[in-house]
């Protein structure tokens, strides 16, 4: 049974309307879906029983089992461990800035795309989300802190285009203004550079910001520690990123993991200018986090301060990425991967 989360406004009137009901009942669904974030058809009162009963009959209505739940005594991450209705995992990581709550959600259960550097990817693409698991990471957390979430980042387990379509449909629905109404300009799809999924993305009319995660300034390098860079060169990257700004108006930003002798030098910067530079791409920088199977390590803190130093000298809008909730983090995806014991 398909999840009725996964309906957009419009789909949901077309199935009503089908089965008899008036349109309306559309609107009042919907604000119990993405508004009040119930669990159950029964807690949707204003409808009649009848009404109730045939929307369980023909639709589900999932909720995230919360296996694991762990907070920061730092800084109040909250990091948490979804099971999903196959028994599979997922994370989410909750985090409090002072422009508000973020949560970093995740958009498949593991990833194809193989990065040398990332604990995601190590037992291969399991299978994708749907967009109401994407929004249920959403709202179970919600429902757990008591708390609206402010922005959304793309950015837990997966490679959000890969899951195009989902991702997509995901963020129609969490931006319509009868559900959450969060606004695009909260939400960050970050992608390890798929052009065409890149491509796309710029004509949909969302507006999203795209993150790309370069993290290495030639294709050479970059063919290294990233096997999509084999498929698609820098050049077809900044093409697709120049056509996303063209299209949207918003800046894509570059993430950049350092990781130390690999694209910690200054060469590596002189290329970061050359291509954030002229773009006014903003650089994010992200000491590796060690994944004990890679075997790579974040560059000396001072190494890492000098090269966001050098690309603010060179007029580049460069942040090192706020390490938090280390004292509860694995790297990105291990907290799945230890209840897994992936491969
Ligand atoms: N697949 C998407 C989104 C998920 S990863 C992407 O590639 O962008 C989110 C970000 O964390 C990406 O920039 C990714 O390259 C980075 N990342 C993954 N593993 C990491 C690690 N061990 N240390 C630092 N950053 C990492």
């Amino acid at each position: 049974m398909k999840d009725i989360k996964e309906l957009t406004f419009e789909e949901l009137k077309t199935e009503l309307a089908a089965m008899d009901e008036k349109p309306f009942r559309a609107g009042q669904i919907f604000s119990w879906l993405h508004k009040r974030f119930v669990t159950d058809f029964d807690q949707m009162t204003d409808l009649s029983i009848g009404l109730r009963k045939k929307l369980s009959e023909n639709y589900s209505l999932t909720v995230h089992e919360l296996e694991e739940v762990q907070v920061s005594k730092a800084d109040g991450t909250r990091k948490y461990l979804f099971k999903l209705c196959d028994g599979e995992f997922v994370e989410a990581v909750r985090m409090i800035y002072h422009h508000g709550v973020s949560l970093c959600i995740s958009s498949q259960v593991g990833c194809r795309q193989g990065c040398r550097f990332c604990a995601s990817t190590l037992g291969g693409l399991v299978r994708n989300l749907t967009a109401a698991e994407m929004l249920e990471q959403v709202y179970s957390v919600i429902r757990e802190s008591g708390e609206r979430v402010d922005s959304i980042v793309m950015m837990g387990i997966g490679e959000p285009m890969d899951n195009y379509d989902e991702a997509v449909r995901f963020v129609r629905l969490i931006t319509d203004e009868r559900g959450y109404d969060l606004s695009g300009r909260n939400i960050t799809i970050s992608s390890c550079g798929l052009v065409p999924g890149i491509r796309k993305l710029a004509e949909e009319g969302l507006k999203v910001t795209l993150a790309l995660s370069l993290h290495a300034v030639s294709d050479e390098k970059r063919k290294k520690i990233m096997p999509v860079a084999e498929r698609f060169t820098i050049e077809e990257l900044m093409d697709a990123v120049d056509l996303y700004f063209e299209k949207t108006g918003r800046r894509v930003s570059f993430e950049y993991a350092l990781i130390a002798g690999v694209n910690d030098t200054d060469e590596d910067i002189a290329g970061l200018v050359r291509l954030a530079g002229s773009r006014g791409c903003h650089v994010n920088l992200i000491p590796v986090n060690p994944v004990t199977e890679r075997g790579m390590k974040e560059p000396d803190r001072t190494v890492v301060l000098n090269f966001k130093n050098k690309l603010e000298k060179k007029g580049i809008n460069a942040t090192i990425r706020r390490e938090m909730g280390r004292d509860i983090d694995g790297a990105c995806g291990q907290l799945r991967r230890k209840h897994r014991e992936l491969p």
